[in-house]
């Protein structure tokens, strides 16, 4: 059977495709989220919800707002995540202080701080690399979680990556290197300079009044090697440092112990679900481990029940994982994933107090392309309208090398084009589907365009225009009205 060429693809008629499209709208705006009133709130935030989606980039959110919309039975293309509703948006610059794309470390310490650092570090300066280490005199940059801290207000963090990986860290921690999690991690000049490890550092950040929720992976860092799945050398276990600090600091070792937990009666909880990452979403049962949508939920019921207005950050932390294998079907659905925690998050809170900002630490290579047809399946091969019928085609274009080729496909990664790739509808699709690439790399990589920033409630208007990823940091701490 011969494929439709793409000429022949180019060659549809224009009104085909309006009326394909026109077909599509009509039924997916009864199904699109509901939009959120756009309104500018002369009122302080009393709290802050920064959502980062790690590696969330926007061929990220424009494939998974296809996918979503797929998910639930729609053509997709004009289907909303739920951010997207948000009044306002802007573009972001990513880069690190000594690098053009950049990394985690150096992208949530500038929304953390206001300062940009240099790749791999956390909330140090340049001519200040070991602030707070024990020898240092320098001081690094305060950050958000202190200035909310010493106001008063409550503090937490969930990621589905490690808790002391390099985004939720940067909201706690001081580090030269993002490596740092555990004592075992520690360098040679970090031991000497007496830094510590980010585990350590989160449990005493703030004393007994840190951090009131931390919910996410990560445990191995936590407890001493010789407990099963533990990695620390220095025989300490964090978890009873955590639960010694009052009669009220509590620890979740698994999702029932976090479900026997009542929300509400504001206690301290430290809850570690997996030794390292949590798994992704694709890969979750309820009864394993939470969802992200669940953490959240528990975090804002929790901290919202003491009246002291708080800062919670909630990382989508495995999209860039998947992104990093060229596995899209995973970075897809923690994106569907995220979205549904950010509507769980205005469901439960009043736009009136409350600043929701979602947006990216980095984008990925992650690029969305070809010509397929409206409708068509977003981890799918590239296949046209026919123009006979005005439906997809059952024939898949073909490249220049004969072969069909998907929409999703990365600049570089684990998976170079070959001739023996699978390319048929059930393998693309498939959950481990990993998309093919130009540049072989052993891991994809990061990309260094603008990522956005949706922002809804009282500051929210101050997201508007391209703006440094340093002045995240200002816009929550004029949406709350904290002195800089
Ligand atoms: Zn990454």
């Amino acid at each position: 059977m011969k494929s439709p060429s793409l000429l022949k693809f180019l060659g549809l008629s224009v009104s085909a495709i309006v009326l394909a499209s026109c077909q599509q709208t009509a039924t997916n705006q009864a199904n699109a989220a509901m939009p959120v009133k756009q309104f500018v709130s002369s009122k302080k935030a009393k709290n802050v919800i920064l959502f980062i989606g790690d590696g969330m980039g926007v061929s990220t959110i424009t494939a998974a707002r296809i996918f979503d919309g797929q998910s639930k039975g729609m053509s997709g293309e004009d289907n909303q995540l739920s951010f997207e509703t948000f009044p306002n948006v802007s573009l972001v610059k990513t880069y690190n202080l000594d690098s053009q794309v950049a990394d985690s470390a150096g992208t949530a310490s500038a929304m953390n701080t206001g300062f940009k650092t240099q790749i791999g570090k956390i909330n140090v300066q340049p001519d200040a690399l070991f602030a707070k280490c024990s020898d240092e005199a320098a001081a690094p940059p305060v950050l958000f979680a202190d200035l909310a801290e010493t106001a008063g207000m409550s503090t937490g963090i969930i990621s589905t990556a490690r808790i002391t990986h390099a985004t939720p860290a940067a909201v706690y921690g001081h580090a030269m290197s993002r490596g740092w999690e555990s004592d075992r991690d520690m360098s040679e000049i970090g031991n000497e300079r007496g830094c510590t490890d980010l585990a350590t550092q989160m449990i005493e950040y703030g004393g007994t009044n840190g951090l009131e929720v931390a919910l996410g992976g990560g445990r191995r860092n936590f407890i001493p090697k010789e407990l099963e799945g533990g990695r620390r050398d220095d025989g300490k276990n964090l978890t009873t440092v955590w639960t010694g600090k009052s009669d009220n600091h509590i620890y979740a070792s698994n999702v029932s112990e976090l479900r026997a937990i009542s929300a509400k009666d504001k206690q301290s909880v430290l809850g570690l679900f997996d030794a390292s990452h949590m798994n992704y979403e694709a890969d979750r049962s309820d009864d394993d481990q939470p969802s992200l949508t669940e953490m959240t939920s528990f975090a804002i019921e929790n901290l919202a029940a003491r009246d002291t207005g708080y800062y919670l950050m909630v990382e989508a932390g495995r999209i860039d994982h998947a992104h990093h294998g060229t596995n899209a079907y995973r970075a897809l659905k923690d994106t569907q994933e995220l979205s549904e925690a950010v509507a769980k998050a205005v469901e439960m809170t009043n736009p009136e107090d409350t600043l929701i900002l979602v947006t990216a630490d980095h984008s990925h290579v992650l690029s969305i392309a070809g010509y397929p047809g409206i409708g068509n399946p977003i981890l799918g091969v590239v296949k046209p309208i026919d123009r006979e019928t005005g439906k997809l085609s059952d024939e898949p274009l073909l490249a220049s090398d004969g072969k069909p080729y998907t929409t999703l496909g990365y600049h570089n990664g684990p998976n170079t084009r070959t001739d023996d790739d699978d390319l048929s509808d059930n393998a693309v699709q498939g959950i481990n589907f990993q998309q093919q690439t130009a540049i072989p790399m052993g891991s994809e990589t990061h990309a260094g365009e603008d990522v956005p920033l949706y922002a809804y409630g009282p500051g929210a208007q101050k997201a508007r225009g391209v703006i440094d990823q340093a002045e995240i940091f200002d816009i929550m701490v004029d949406a709350v009205g904290f002195e800089k």
